[in-house]
């Protein structure tokens, strides 16, 4: 028998999509800045980019083979060979300096700019290059097209074009687009930096003895990679201890951040130094969001040395810092940086087991996505720890399986719905076919 503790559900807790829509209400995209393109992957670009020139700027050789014209070569093949004058060879990089007339070629480079009068190239392969000791006659072993082999001048960008615009995020054939078209440097929305403070007395940071009683700060560098995937730059200080003194001093780092990340301490009914810092110094809210993990959750704006900076208060548990993170934290980096806003890719998949929602919150239960032995279907099967406290389940899952407000139990067998984690690859491991 399942224990239902229905009882416990607060009518004054928030939706998710509540709480994310006011969060997201005291945020702005940033200024723009101007960013070496090889700082720039994951970010919006703020303005237009035309193109100075044509890419390709001439007509170049898409083989290493011989630059002639068409007509000359109409009739050849292996037993037909017809042969040309070879006047020149061009290298990549080089300009042509002879114009090709009837019964001439030029021996041409992959890229190098196709001479004046050639309208084709026959690769090597086609030719009698390597049987022959001529260097001056080169003879064709195949007819052409007019054009084979010619990548023509602007395929790829033509000159004045508007190529990218407003609004794009520069992945890495972005990035590689405006490299080719000369600039080294790009209009953006500024990334967002983020301050993030891990608070508790019982945290050590990685790296010092153990002692009794005490564990170590995870979540500031989950949170920090999170922030780091998400295309924010992190800050992170060392934890605080839970006194206003340390608290304070601690927050005052973080004058110049756009938004500030607290671990723990933000749970609704208890007394906690957190709170009372947080409310002293700022216009904080305390909120109890309608999911599971990661209920409490606090956001408002702290005043530090006279700057009204937002702060995302996760709770402590490491699943529900990571899960609280994602659901609010994450969409205030994209706003920032100019993204349109985009949920995680929910799929379906076949639940394996049962899942009991005990207190009818909406319920995120990491699960394994994958395909089923017969790989005819999609399976969830739900990791046997659901404590949000166990952190390694965080890497072990790939998703989370939604169960909704108000629904008790997801069977076994039953279609569900998955939300996929967006840092790793497991979505394409398990739609592709390979
Ligand atoms: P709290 O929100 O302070 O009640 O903390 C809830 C749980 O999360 C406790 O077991 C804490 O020890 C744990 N916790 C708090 N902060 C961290 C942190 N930075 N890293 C790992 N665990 C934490
Ligand atoms: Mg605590």
């Amino acid at each position: 028998m399942v224990k239902n503790k229905k009882s416990h559900y607060h009518a004054d807790m928030l939706s998710v999509e509540d709480a994310r829509e006011k969060i997201l209400s005291q945020f702005n995209q940033l200024e723009e800045v101007n960013l070496k393109i090889e700082n720039s992957l994951g970010c919006i670009i703020s303005k237009d980019i035309i193109s100075k020139f044509s890419v390709p700027p001439w007509n170049n050789s898409a083989m290493d083979g011989y630059a002639l014209i068409y007509q000359d070569v109409m009739e050849a093949t292996e037993e037909n060979i017809i042969f040309l004058k070879v006047i020149e060879e061009i290298a990549a990089g080089e300009m042509p300096k002879k114009k090709i007339s009837r019964g001439f070629a030029s021996r041409i480079m992959t890229g190098a700019p196709i001479p004046e009068g050639a309208d084709a190239v026959i690769p090597f392969e086609d030719t009698d290059e390597l049987t022959s000791d001529s260097s001056e006659l080169i003879g064709i072993k195949v007819f052409a097209e007019e054009f084979e082999n010619i990548r023509k001048k602007g395929e790829d960008i033509s000159k004045g074009e508007t190529i990218i615009t407003r609004g794009t995020e520069i992945t890495p054939a972005v990035v590689g687009v405006i490299a080719s078209m000369g600039f080294d440097t790009v209009n953006v929305f500024r990334r967002p930096k983020i301050g993030i403070l891990s608070t508790g007395n019982e945290l050590l940071e990685p790296g010092q003895d153990l002692e009794d009683g005490k564990i170590y700060n995870s979540n500031s560098h989950t949170i920090s990679s999170l922030t780091k995937i998400y295309g924010a730059d992190p800050e992170i200080q060392s934890h605080s201890r839970d006194t206003v003194e340390d608290l304070e001093k601690k927050l005052n780092n973080f004058e110049h951040v756009d938004m500030i990340v607290t671990s723990a301490g933000v749970s609704k009914g208890d007394y906690d130094v957190v709170k009372d810092v947080l409310n002293k110094n700022g216009d904080m809210n305390f909120w109890s969001v309608n999911m599971r993990p990661a209920k409490p959750l606090a956001f408002g704006k702290i005043n530090i040395n006279g700057r009204k900076i937002p702060l995302l208060g996760l709770p402590g548990n490491p699943v529900s810092s990571m899960i609280a993170f994602e659901k609010f934290g994450r969409y205030a980096i994209d706003k920032m940086m100019g993204k349109q806003i985009v949920h995680r890719p929910i799929i379906k998949a076949i639940l394996q087991e049962d899942i009991h929602n005990h207190d009818g919150r909406r319920l995120y239960a990491r699960v394994i996505v994958e395909k089923s032995k017969s790989e005819s279907q999609i399976i969830a099967t739900p990791l046997k720890n659901q404590s949000s406290g166990v952190l390694t389940s965080m890497f072990l899952s790939n998703g989370l399986a939604i169960c909704p407000s108000g629904t008790d139990i997801l069977k076994n067998g039953q279609e569900i719905d998955v939300e996929m984690f967006g840092w790793n690859e497991e979505i394409s491991k398990i739609i592709n076919e390979d």
